[in-house]
């Protein structure tokens, strides 16, 4: 991977990064103002379950932030972009797409075939 690619990478990385902050900000900023606007016990059931909805979404973020953490200090060590299985490279369309991976395309497939039909013929 050349410089001006750790770059863009760089530059992206951190623009998702803001945005999943934004994100979270807005969530949090959400659920504090809604505490008196539902008296009826029937609005606050269905309130409970979107709060349940949003701290999901915030633990799914949470995660993004660490891998997109992760995938920034592999930038800065010069690994990023490596597949973590087989060591090849992740092809550049493949990270623009999805910046976090750590696999290449085909350690993705097969794991997931892995995954879906476990001891499964090939
Ligand atoms: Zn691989």
């Amino acid at each position: 991977m050349n410089q001006r690619q750790v770059r863009m990478f760089r530059k992206l990385l951190k623009e998702r990064r803001q945005e999943l902050l934004d994100e979270a900000d807005r969530t949090v900023g959400g659920m504090s103002n809604t505490g008196d606007n539902f008296p009826d016990p029937t609005d606050r059931a269905s309130l409970e379950g979107n709060r349940n909805l949003l701290l999901r979404i915030r633990d799914r973020e949470r995660k993004l932030l660490v891998k997109i953490d992760e995938a920034m200090e592999r930038l800065e060590d010069g690994t990023y972009g490596k597949c973590e299985s087989c060591g090849g490279p992740i092809g550049v369309e493949r990270l623009k797409a999805r910046p976090v991976t750590t696999f290449c395309i085909e350690c993705k497939e097969s794991q997931e075939e892995g995954e879906k039909r476990p001891g499964a013929r090939r």
